[in-house]
């Protein structure tokens, strides 16, 4: 079932959903189920999968180091049809423009028509980690919103080489990333907010937003979207802090402001066990809060250990 059919059915209702990262190459995928277990009792509707870019991997070869590209948390579909499969709930591949080429994209799209999932997150992908910058794979897409006209065309049986009539042509619903604090590479809010709007416009169904920690950078950016006509679901993106570390990578990665109670808090910690219960705390608060608001879901990055989500979700559902 398609996410904007469960916002429907919701009624209004806050729904709880989460996002998980496939297992490094190699890892059993019991890890993975073990994380989504303890999830399952707040009921959610769908649970992404993301995609992880590829990297570059040095081989020694007698001596010479050999270049090799690849992808260490491979299986995103596969993941999502399993746990589709043992969960009977909807899943939401991350597909990307980065490391694919239109054609190969078009591959994952049917493999995920036949799979039944009905959901996909058309994303650019991040830089890879040798990059400064995103480079768009040669024969691929250079921004989400390529990527979004794509799946459309392949709603409609427009493939990349031909026009396909047929009565089964994949129907995906199509979610696209959004920023309140804007993206770090776009000159402001409002330009990031135009390229959000091209990407409503090419087909995307809903919006779910990077992470934040003030729930005011939320509220104005939907403000804001809504005032230049974006009028599909916007869904938070809720990150708890878990490490001290964070306070330094999440604003440089991210180019996102902390609050400075959040800092205040973070710092008196002694340490990371510590710093864990207070991102459990914050994103209670803030959970509640935009659960009030009225959101129609709370999505939560769980980066693979679900203990802190868990304990956010049984406070606020
Ligand atoms: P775009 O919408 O293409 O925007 C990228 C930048 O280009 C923005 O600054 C935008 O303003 C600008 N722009 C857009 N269109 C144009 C245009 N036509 N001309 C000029 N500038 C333009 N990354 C992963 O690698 N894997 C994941 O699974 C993943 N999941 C994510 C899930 C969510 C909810 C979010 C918020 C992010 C996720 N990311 C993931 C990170 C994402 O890939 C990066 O933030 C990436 O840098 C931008 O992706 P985008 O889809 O927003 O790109």
């Amino acid at each position: 079932m398609k996410v904007t059919d469960h916002l429907k059915n919701a009624k209004g209702k806050t729904l709880f959903s989460f996002e998980l990262i496939p297992p490094v190459k190699g890892r059993n995928i019991q890890e993975l189920y073990n994380n989504i277990d303890p999830l399952m009792e707040f009921d959610p509707p769908f649970i992404d999968v993301t995609t992880s870019r590829e990297e570059y991997v040095y081989i020694d070869k007698e001596g010479l180091l050999d270049k090799k590209v690849t992808r260490m948390r491979p299986g995103t579909v596969g993941i999502c049809a399993s746990i589709k499969h043992k969960y009977k709930v909807d899943t939401v591949p991350h597909i990307l423009c980065g490391g694919f080429t239109k054609e190969e994209t078009e591959y994952v799209l049917v493999d995920c028509h036949y799979l039944g999932i009905d959901n996909v997150m058309a994303l650019r992908g991040d830089a890879m980690r040798e990059e400064k910058y995103f480079q768009p794979t040669k024969g691929g897409h250079a921004y989400a919103v390529d990527l979004v006209r794509q799946i459309q065309n392949l709603n409609q049986g427009k493939y990349l080489h031909e026009d396909i009539e047929t009565d089964h042509s994949a129907q995906f619903c199509i979610g696209v990333a959004g920023y309140p604090e804007k993206h770090l590479e776009a000159p402001s809010l409002k330009s990031d907010l135009k390229r959000l709007k091209e990407k409503v416009d090419a087909g995307a169904d809903y919006v779910v937003t990077q992470m934040f920690f003030d729930n005011q950078k939320f509220f104005e950016f939907v403000d804001a979207a809504r005032d230049i006509g974006i009028n599909i679901p916007i869904i938070p993106g809720i990150k708890p802090m878990a490490v001290k570390r964070h306070l330094q990578l999440l604003p440089q990665v991210f180019r996102i402001d902390l609050p400075q109670d959040l800092i205040d808090a973070v710092d008196a910690c002694e340490n990371n066990k510590a710093v864990r219960q207070v991102g459990v705390e914050w994103a209670i608060k803030q959970s509640q809060e935009l659960k009030e608001a009225g959101v129609p879901v709370l999505h939560y990055y769980s980066m693979g250990k679900s203990d802190n989500i868990r304990a956010i979700a049984k406070e606020v559902f």
